[in-house]
């Protein structure tokens, strides 16, 4: 009989990706809602609440921001305007994202230093320490919290006190884990934070989220170089949250509804919860993926990210080749490596509403499964469900 899914394939079921991830069904019909003047009283008073919202989700004492456009976004933006004139910059590289952050950092630096460690390993706050009391003069540490290319986790509450007690400011790109585990923004010293609502609060890829300290507006409004009238200003937006001000330019009405949506049912489950549900899943996932005899990417467990699972792939078997096996027999579209962990591992996302153990159960089964059709191998797929299935059952 003719094997009509070569050519026609599975329709796409689950993607359980490390973002853009699928939206929860309130946000899709918050995003359906009446798209408003934004200068509408009813909008306005709506972007003060989401913002204020926000601040209660973020648990910070300062108000945050949002940016109009996808996290990197933010992430440009706080490179353009925490760096001043004469700076010394360290940033902290154990992985892909870590290091691109490094080439909008280095242009603006007067002196750029990077400590750099192995991309299934996380960074030690002891070397920063070290390197910080070796260069008293650094004003700017940056750190990427969850390297999502390697799915592992800095000790950003770690690394942070070192930061702080030194002096330096602290930013934190934690576009994958906020919202998807517990970070205490100001305990970690964290001057700016950037993340997004595209990963972890499950809505469509569209605005950056700043958790700034007072500190960082201090800094930015004592910065020459610091962007204005520009969409990488941070500063241009510190007043637009109150109703009664203007926007320096258009929000993004229809995606700050579904953040609106996003933070409700956030806050509703509480953030303690969808942590643990996120770690539950993960937890299952690791195990799953030991008992079919697959390899973790991380160095140890310990520093796997509750939000992603970075799984090795097996000598000789091509990455490409092993994700549409598993779209076409599957419909499951899990994520890539990138950069230099392309072809080197594939990662299942843990993210908002994927972040249910049950999923485990669903990827452990098309990744086992498109991997025996493609090697050969005998893999036990159902010792990785049974694996998965007794973490689920606790
Ligand atoms: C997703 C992500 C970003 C934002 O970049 P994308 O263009 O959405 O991929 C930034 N940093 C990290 C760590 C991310 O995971």
């Amino acid at each position: 009989m003719k094997d009509t899914r070569a050519t026609a394939g599975t329709p796409t079921l689950f993607t359980l990706t490390t973002g853009p991830v699928n939206c929860y069904p309130e946000v899709l019909s918050a995003i359906g809602q009446p798209v408003l003047y934004d200068y509408d009283p009813a909008f306005l008073a709506q972007y003060e609440t989401v913002v204020l919202k926000l601040q209660t989700a973020l648990g910070v004492s300062t108000i945050p921001v949002i940016l109009q456009g996808e996290p990197v976004l933010g992430l440009e933006a706080a490179a353009h305007s925490l760096i001043a004139p004469g700076d010394t910059v360290l940033n902290l590289v154990s992985g892909v994202y870590g290091a691109g952050y490094g080439e909008w950092l280095r242009p603006r630096a007067q002196a750029f230093h990077e400590i750099r460690v192995p991309y299934d390993d996380v960074i030690d706050p002891a070397a920063v320490a070290a390197f910080l009391g070796a260069h008293p003069e650094t004003a700017v540490v940056a750190v990427c919290h969850h390297d999502t290319p390697s799915g592992t986790i800095n000790p950003i509450a770690e690394i942070g006190r070192v930061v702080r007690d030194h002096g330096a400011l602290f930013v934190v790109d934690s576009v994958s884990a906020w919202a998807g585990m517990a970070i205490d923004i100001e305990a970690a010293g964290a001057d700016l934070l950037v993340t997004g609502p595209n990963k972890c609060l499950g809505c469509p890829p569209a605005l950056s989220i700043l958790a700034v300290s007072d500190r960082a507006w201090a800094k930015m409004e004592a910065n020459l170089a610091v962007p204005r009238g520009s969409i990488l200003s941070i500063l241009d937006w510190k007043e637009a949250w109150r109703a009664e001000n203007p926007f320096p330019f258009t929000p993004s009405v229809a995606e700050i509804n579904a953040l609106n949506a996003a933070l409700d049912l956030y806050l509703a489950e509480g953030p303690a919860a969808v942590w643990a549900r996120h770690a539950r899943t993960a937890e299952a996932t690791r195990a799953g993926v030991k008992a079919m005899g697959l390899a973790l990417w991380a160095a140890r467990e310990e520093i796997a990210s509750p939000t992603c699972t970075a799984v090795k792939l097996p000598e000789g078997v091509d990455e490409t080749a092993l994700r549409d096996r598993m779209k076409r027999d599957y419909g499951v579209v899990i994520s890539s490596g990138r950069a230099e962990t392309f072809n080197r591992l594939v990662r299942i996302g843990h993210m908002g509403p994927t972040a249910h153990p049950i999923y485990a159960v669903i990827a452990l089964t098309a990744l086992g499964g498109a991997l025996a059709g493609l090697t050969g191998r005998n893999i036990d797929i159902g010792a990785g469900i049974a694996a998965a299935e007794a973490v689920m059952r606790g």
